[in-house]
């Protein structure tokens, strides 16, 4: 069974493919092609993804996207289609939703309409193969989400997610307020190497022991960052950047990896998956491996082309619920910008 895969909730226009063969001996997901066209630059000089400008890249990029998919397999067309209907950006998701509609009706295969999220977990079975109960940590620009997941054919239960900002824009935000420029993830983690960990105590947000066990905050993170650069600004000090960074990324990497690990232990899972593009960090990847190690958890973690999104996470996604043995999706099937991660598929 090949499935194909169409992502486009947020700037990426990902297209994907894999083969699913439950019976080959290096697990079920074969990944035949990976192609992403992002439109990242141009939001850049507003230090955010911009929803109209993003639905306009992915209506350009779509169709070349999806040519480049299927020559990369050397095949005409799959046996199905998957495509992200939610969460995202409402505009952006229209485009991947139609080009989704129309070549499922002109192929005439079957249309499965899944969810973003879970293809964000499904995807490291491509690498590490089938996934045992788990608890995942999706930590991107857009979403900050704690789950359990028991089955990938079936719904996942959110734990926790942000009440405020996403972990990815707490390292754009602070990024922007250091004048590094977006996205500011890679470049606060580069500035990082360099700096202490330990030389401010940022507060750790959301972990007092009246707050939800698992919920996460970065806004006050974000403001004590600002308040710290303005301080020092108004002594005329210079702002000592590398240990801001440090700190600022040791205080998201402390508070993620603390509450992944709770939920691991409160639920009695020994397996830790993580998944989004902030899962780049090299902070937040060593002190989650250091943690796991020292609780006898498996830490899961896909390739950083895999964490981004892409389309193959979807066609994944797409060929575990095929083969949960889930009917398809009507052509009329509707975007669901606020889709819940309780739904996996339509
Ligand atoms: P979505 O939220 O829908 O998954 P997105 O485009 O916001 O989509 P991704 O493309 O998965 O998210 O990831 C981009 C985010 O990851 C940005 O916020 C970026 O700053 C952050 N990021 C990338 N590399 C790093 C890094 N090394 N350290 C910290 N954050 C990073
Ligand atoms: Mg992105
Ligand atoms: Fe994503």
């Amino acid at each position: 069974l090949i499935v194909m895969g169409i992502e486009s909730s947020c700037d990426e226009t990902g297209v994907g493919i894999v083969a699913w063969d439950p019976a080959a001996p290096d697990g079920p997901v074969r990944l035949l092609a990976d192609e992403v066209a992002s439109s990242v630059a141009e939001h850049a000089r507003y230090g955010g993804v911009v929803p109209e400008v993003a639905s306009r890249a992915h209506l350009e990029a779509m169709v070349p996207t999806m040519r480049r998919a299927l020559a990369a397999a050397g095949i005409e067309k799959p046996d199905a289609i998957a495509v992200t209907i939610g969460p995202g950006l409402a505009g952006a998701l229209l485009v991947g939703v139609a080009a989704a509609k129309a070549y499922a009706l002109a192929w005439d295969v079957p249309l499965y309409a899944v969810n973003h999220l879970g293809g964000h977990v499904a995807v490291d079975t491509l690498e590490h193969g089938p996934m045992p109960p788990c608890i995942a940590l999706l930590v991107s620009g857009g979403h900050t989400h704690l789950l359990r997941v028991s089955d990938l054919g079936e719904p996942i239960e959110e734990l926790g997610t942000t009440v405020d900002d996403a972990a990815g824009e707490a390292f754009d935000k602070v990024a922007r307020l250091l004048g590094l420029g977006y996205p500011g993830g890679p470049a606060i983690d580069r500035l990082a190497d360099g700096g202490d960990l330990a030389a401010i105590a940022f507060p750790r947000g959301m972990t007092g022991p009246r707050d939800a066990r698992y919920d996460f905050s970065f806004s006050g993170l974000k403001t004590a960052v600002a308040r710290y650069v303005e301080g020092c600004e108004r002594r005329g000090e210079p702002v000592p950047m590398a240990d801001v960074a440090a700190s600022f990324q040791e205080a998201v990497a402390d508070v993620l990896t603390m509450k992944a690990i709770r939920a691991c232990r409160d639920f009695d899972v020994s397996t830790l998956v993580l998944g989004g593009g902030a899962t780049a960090n090299s902070r937040i990847r060593s002190l989650a491996q250091e943690r796991c190690d020292a609780e006898g958890i498996t830490l899961r973690v896909p390739k950083p082309r895999l964490c981004t999104d892409n389309g193959v996470m979807i066609a994944t996604l797409g060929a575990h619920v095929i083969a949960g043995g889930a009917p398809p999706s009507p052509l009329t099937v509707a975007t669901d910008p606020g889709m819940s991660v309780q739904i996996s598929a339509y």
